[in-house]
């Protein structure tokens, strides 16, 4: 299993993980389309595309090529003082991708990164415009945006970031909305928002949320209008509104944006995860005019921002979406998930299934145990990755309705323990 080329593996910090104790993993040595190939030759379908970014399966030919042909011009070059094609390309892509009105797009090495420059160009914005006390952020209960103390700080305080709470700027949090997307709504789930924001509005320079769709924290799916009345309540008050759509953008959750369910907008938004469709890091936050004209001077600048291969990489992966109906694609996944994973329920550690665009989730009692997960992995033929309280999948859009199936029957595995 663990390839110990010269005793490696006890070297290497995995995520979430023990440096004394490494925990078992695959070496996987090559991957194309729905397939990564593990160390012991067995070919198995990514039920995750390789933590929700490789949305169009593994190493997309074009997106490949494009890393390649940019590799051998430019790899790199500083974006301070000067620029380069690779960057003004996307750019033109993106905006044509991008809603309407958020127009300046600030690269960032990684979601995380993304998210600090969202947070901070609110604080500036908000200082620009002569309210510089509005230097606290409001989140939702159950939300994830990242690793980085920023994120942290308005990641869910009980989640995997609590023990952190001592280094972390105190931001406000308002409970994670009950009424479900697909129920019919409920006036009063918006209370505790409502009354936050009346009440710590003049400290709040933004809001940010992941919108619909709450994916590491909590793996659930709240109601468009929710967005709509936060959307209003912002405007009225003057506070900024980010939507984190790292996991949710290009095309996850059955809309190319999450935020297209509730046709609201917000003042800065984050993009990443799916950018590259899953080869090399690369993520964004976009803000209106309105935003960034303030701004006289951002000030963050990462060393590899923009960098030329991520960027010819982003181009590319961009225009997939143009390529095959990547929209029915998950329409069609959704409806498998839900017929297929509905009858789970009656597995007794089932506590609760949810479907949305291409997103399927078993949340369970229990968690099955990772000796467990890895024979399963090698039995089935399927990469899954249950964590917290959750199996579930996010696969590629190019998942045929074998795959689909295949992957609910291990995940029908994974959670019957
Ligand atoms: C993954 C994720 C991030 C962090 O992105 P990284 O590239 O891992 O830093 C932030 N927000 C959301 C919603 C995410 O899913």
């Amino acid at each position: 299993m663990t390839n110990n080329l010269n005793g490696a593996a006890a070297h290497i910090w995995k995520p979430y993980a023990s440096a004394k104790n490494p925990p078992s993993t695959f070496n996987v040595s090559r991957s194309s389309g729905m397939t990564v190939v593990l160390d012991d030759g067995v070919e198995a379908l990514d039920g995750i595309s390789s933590w929700w970014c490789a949305s169009h399966g593994h190493a997309p030919k074009t997106v490949v090529d494009a890393i390649r042909q940019q590799a051998l011009k430019l790899p790199h070059v500083m974006f301070a003082g000067l620029s380069h094609e690779p960057a003004e390309a996307l750019t033109q892509t993106l905006l044509k991708v991008l809603p309407p009105g958020l127009d300046k797009i600030f690269y960032a090495d990684s979601g995380s990164v993304a998210v600090e420059c969202a947070l901070k160009m609110a604080i500036q914005y908000q200082r620009a415009v002569g309210r510089p006390e509005r230097n606290r952020i409001a989140a939702l209960k159950g939300g994830y945006h990242g690793d980085t103390i920023g994120a942290m700080s308005v990641s869910d305080p009980d989640g995997m970031h609590a023990m952190f709470q001592g280094l972390l700027p105190r931001q406000y949090f308002a409970p994670q909305p009950q009424c479900r997307f697909g129920q019919p709504w409920d006036e009063n789930d918006f209370d505790a928002m409502n009354a936050l924001l009346d009440e710590r509005g003049s400290e709040l320079a933004a809001v940010i949320v992941e919108p619909i769709f709450q994916g590491a924290n909590a793996m659930y799916f709240y109601h468009p209008e929710y967005l709509r009345r936060l959307r209003e309540e912002c405007n009225k008050r003057g506070i900024l509104l980010i939507f984190d759509e790292i996991a949710t953008g290009f095309g996850r959750t059955g809309e190319l944006w999450a935020q297209n369910y509730a046709g609201a907008k917000p003042d800065i938004m984050c993009i990443g995860k799916a950018l590259t469709a899953g080869t090399i890091t690369l993520a964004a936050a976009v803000a209106s005019s309105t935003v960034a004209d303030a701004i006289l001077a951002f000030m963050h600048g990462p060393t590899f921002m923009a960098n030329p291969l991520a960027c010819a990489a982003a181009k590319a992966a961009v225009e997939l979406l143009d390529c095959y109906d990547w929209r029915g694609n998950v329409k069609r996944i959704e409806s498998e998930l839900k017929a297929g994973l509905e009858p789970f329920r009656a597995i007794p550690n089932v506590r609760d299934v949810r479907v949305l665009g291409a997103v399927g989730v078993l949340e369970v009692k229990q968690l099955p145990c990772p000796d467990f997960v890895m024979k399963t992995v090698r039995e089935t033929g399927v990469w899954l990755r249950p964590y917290g309280k959750f199996v579930y999948t996010m696969p590629p859009f190019i998942a045929s309705t074998d795959d689909v199936r295949r992957i609910v029957a291990a995940m029908g595995v994974l959670a019957d323990v």
